[in-house]
């Protein structure tokens, strides 16, 4: 049943999962008026991240699902409205929204632009905002969002391809600028799991000058990764020659992978002191084996996505390197089928809902 709040009297149109049976359908709920901080943009497109995919199927233990969930976190639009309040956006401006619709500003982790490390960040969907009403996501024809978690878009990317920027993007950028590989050239670093996050991982390890090595289940995907991606290096995981030919060989690698795996071959491939940085989020536990460890002193670590000022950081170097994402676009009556190819691995490399130009068949 739709949720009453005071003050969400705008009626919305959208998409949402009624349940985990991971289909989602029309969905009528409503938005609070734009407020004194508040941008409303319209949204014109808005990516399918595997992550939209894991809460339609309720499929992270931990997380309650608050059925109907209206997925989407990475929106791009137009804004149509601006708070008295907010000096960094006009209307007419292209805008774009990640993951996170609210944090508590005040914490060493918000004052540091690590809102997304604050214990009271509220996600874009699925969260609890201040006002008691649950968030809904961009599966929807407009949202309401503070200005404070709220990026500018550059008027030079495509607004479909530039979309999964806004959590596909940032997630992989934030651990390769953790460590320093967006100003130091010609590492080599490995991109498990070729998929939303993994290509634009590829993207920007080549934009920034290194050697990238993509470490794949899909023998399907090497033609085109080396062709058109322009990836030096492809390893397929599940070949133990292959595997074993690397060793030793990548100084840092970002692991996208979906689903449960072992990280002990992946591990096998860095150098000594080796960081493996862990972005994809089964909820099921990782092997993780201590000798791969110890005998190269190797780490590994998690991220998740990035703060607000990073976001705006690799917009603006999106826009100046041209890096977009490639995408397959679809209407929204053809949002199940897309959930269901991307729970079949067969997608290159992100589906993206052309929301504002299907939105009379609302379907
Ligand atoms: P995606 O497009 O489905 O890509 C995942 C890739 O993982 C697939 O393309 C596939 O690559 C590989 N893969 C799938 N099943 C596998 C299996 N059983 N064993 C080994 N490899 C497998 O998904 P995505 O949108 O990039 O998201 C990837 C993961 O990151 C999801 O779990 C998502 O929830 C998570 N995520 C995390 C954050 C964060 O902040 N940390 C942000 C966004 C998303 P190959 O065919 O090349 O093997």
């Amino acid at each position: 049943m739709a949720q009453t709040t005071p003050n969400h009297t705008q009626t919305v149109h959208g998409w949402a999962a009624h349940d985990p049976s991971g289909t989602i359908a029309p969905y009528t709920f409503k938005r609070r008026e734009n407020g004194v901080n508040d941008v409303t943009i319209k949204i014109l497109y808005c990516g399918i991240c595997h992550t939209d995919l894991h809460y339609v199927k309720n499929e992270w233990r931990g997380i309650s699902i608050m059925y109907p969930i209206v997925p989407g976190h990475e929106i791009v639009g137009t804004v149509t409205k601006v708070g008295s309040n907010v000096a960094g956006f006009k209307v007419g401006d292209r805008a774009g929204v990640g993951g996170l619709a609210a944090s508590c500003l005040d914490c060493q982790h918000c004052r540091d632009g690590q809102e997304n490390y604050c214990d009271q960040v509220r996600f874009v969907f699925n969260g609890i905002f201040w006002d008691g009403s649950i968030t809904y996501g961009g599966f929807s024809e407009f949202i309401v969002s503070d200005h404070r978690y709220v990026v500018h878009v550059p008027e030079n990317l495509p607004m479909d391809a530039a979309a999964p920027l806004l959590c596909a993007g940032i997630t992989v950028f934030t651990p390769l600028k953790d460590h320093d590989l967006l100003e130091c050239k010609g590492k080599r670093i490995g991109v498990v799991g070729l998929g939303g996050l993994g290509h634009i991982a590829v993207k920007f390890g080549k934009a920034f000058g290194h050697h990238v090595s993509v470490i794949s289940t899909s023998a399907s995907k090497e033609k085109e990764a080396k062709e058109r991606l322009g990836v030096d290096d492809f390893i397929l995981s599940n070949n133990v020659e292959q595997m074993q030919s690397k060793r030793k060989s990548l100084d840092f690698i970002v692991d996208t992978v979906s689903a449960e795996h072992s990280l002990g071959p992946i591990l096998e491939l860095l150098k000594v002191k080796g960081t493996l940085v862990v972005v994809g989020a089964s909820d099921k536990p990782m092997e993780l084996p201590s000798f791969p460890l110890i005998f190269g002193k190797r780490a590994v670590k998690g991220s998740i996505v990035g703060g607000m000022k990073e976001l705006q950081e690799m917009m603006d170097l999106c826009g100046q390197h041209n890096i977009t994402c490639d995408v397959e676009v679809v209407r929204t009556d053809e949002i199940n089928h897309a959930l269901r190819r991307l729970a079949d691995n067969d997608v290159k490399y992100r589906f993206v809902i052309d929301i504002a130009g299907s939105s009379s068949s609302k379907g």
